[in-house]
């Protein structure tokens, strides 16, 4: 007999998960705290659209719904670069045919959903978890009428950054390591939409940015032609959120900053007083596995910064190592948690490093021609000695065999090297010369 399993969540990675574990014969039941988004319009709670690539894909494909969600997914390509003085530019993220993909956060939810009660998961909408008995093996649910107490052979918290499975765990739990970090920035939804005809205003398949060294606008494009802008700014200081107070200031302000995006922007004023300005905030825990029957999952292990766009495609990640675990240990459930978190946590916490690295790399140095110079090196050695060098972009979103945390080491080393290749004198005329390829290779070595 399969496990009565109950997923607390069904958001992105709670949808997922109870995919492949129905699919495996398990008895799943969500339960979920919105309404059903498949009939109800519900707020974006989060981002409106997301970039998902090669780890996520994967387990997509693994469950063989892959197929079905490339009809929601626009291809990026590259990243098309709005400079402050007017000019663009464009750098593809990898080799030709790599990319990655812009796709709903609504639609990919609802699809998921769909195929999880196709594959025999009930769902149960406008139920919030609000504790769990560890003892007696139950997890509370509160609707507007009443409480409900449904017991389990087997639980996952998959409710979000601010999960409350999280939160029941901790404080139940001796010596539970708990660390949430809020950076000083927050982001705002902004928007562009299509032209006549659902035509796209700008380049359709990049994902656009306006680096400006503190802060940045990106831009991801929708499927009816409209992009969903993204600004990532101070929430204090000047200028920021709080100084950016009246109309006639936030026009003023983008007019100078984003001038070619500004045209695009018919709603731009009302966007951003009537969209929400909302906090980033990185979440570290451990453990993330209680007893025999019970697990984190998604960012409710390990919420991070969107800027390495990775917080689904590792939460994706997560169920996919978990399925596989499943049948390494034969349905051991106490060899399968251990090993998850012994797996995972180290993964979780590279990808919250290198998301928040990366902020400082689209904000500031996508702009920059000693980093374009830097990558052109890379990419040049990388090209000649692709089993010796993929760079660390490439790494992280095009190489899922490569593991979160081993990026992270390759992509520190390999950043060494390249610090002592740029400070060569005249690296400008000679990064093609014999010389620097030889320098690389031994410092490789
Ligand atoms: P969530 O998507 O948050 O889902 C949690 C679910 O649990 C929700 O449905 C919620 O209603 C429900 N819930 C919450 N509390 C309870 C409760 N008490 N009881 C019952 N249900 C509950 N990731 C990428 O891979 N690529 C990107 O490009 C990207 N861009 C992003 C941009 C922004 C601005 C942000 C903020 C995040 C971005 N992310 C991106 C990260 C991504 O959104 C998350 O990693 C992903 O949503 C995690 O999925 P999840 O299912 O774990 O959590």
């Amino acid at each position: 007999m399969k496990k009565d399993t109950v997923i607390i969540g069904a958001g992105l990675v709670g949808s997922l998960l109870s995919i492949y574990l129905s699919k495996r014969g398990y008895n799943v039941k969500i339960y979920e705290r919105r309404a059903d988004m498949r009939k109800e319009k519900i707020a974006a709670g989060r981002s409106i659209n997301l970039a998902l690539s090669d780890r996520g894909i994967k387990a997509l494909e693994e469950v063989g719904i892959m197929e079905e969600i490339k009809k929601i997914a626009i291809p990026m390509h590259g990243r098309y670069i709005h400079n402050a003085d007017g000019s663009t530019a464009y750098q593809p993220y990898g080799n030709d045919g790599q990319f990655i993909n812009s796709v709903s956060r609504g639609e990919l939810n609802k699809m998921l959903m769909d195929l999880a009660e196709k594959n025999g998961a009930e769902i149960f909408f406008n139920e919030r978890c609000d504790a769990i008995d560890w003892k007696k093996k139950t997890v509370h649910f509160e609707n507007a009428e009443e409480l409900t107490t449904i017991h389990y052979q087997l639980a996952f918290g998959s409710d979000g950054a601010y999960s409350a499975a999280r939160l029941t765990h901790q404080l139940q739990h001796d010596r539970f390591q708990y660390q949430q970090y809020y950076i000083d920035f927050g982001y705002k939804e902004l928007n562009i939409p299509a032209g006549s005809n659902g035509a796209f205003m700008m380049e359709k398949n990049a994902l656009h940015i306006w680096p400006r060294g503190n802060y940045m606008l990106i831009a991801l494009p929708n499927m009816d032609g409209s992009f969903t802008c993204t600004l990532f700014f101070p929430f204090e200081g000047d200028p920021s959120f709080a100084s950016l107070d009246t109309k006639e200031k936030v026009r003023s302000f983008f007019e100078k900053t984003f001038a070619d995006a500004v045209p695009l922007m018919p709603t731009l004023e009302d966007d951003f007083f009537n969209n929400p300005t909302s906090s980033l905030v990185t979440v570290k825990c451990f453990p993330w596995v209680r007893n025999d029957d019970f697990a984190l999952i998604g960012d409710a292990a390990h919420a991070i910064v969107p800027f390495f766009g990775q917080g689904m495609n590792c939460g994706f990640e997560d169920c996919r190592v978990l399925n596989e675990l499943i049948d390494k240990h034969n349905e051991d459930w106490h060899l399968i948690l251990q090993e998850y978190q012994n797996l995972r946590k180290p993964d979780a916490d590279a990808i919250a490093e290198l998301a928040l690295n990366n902020f400082v790399e689209m904000r500031d140095k996508v702009g920059d021609p000693k980093f374009l110079l830097q990558k052109k090196i890379e990419t040049a050695f990388s090209k000649k000695y692709p089993g010796k060098w993929i760079p660390a972009y490439s790494q992280v979103t095009f190489s899922p065999q490569i593991r979160y945390s081993d990026a992270l080491k390759n992509s520190a080393k390999q950043e060494n090297i390249m610090q002592e290749v740029m400070a060569l004198p005249g690296i400008e005329n000679i990064w093609q010369d014999e010389v620097v390829e030889k320098m690389i290779l031994e410092k490789l070595h």
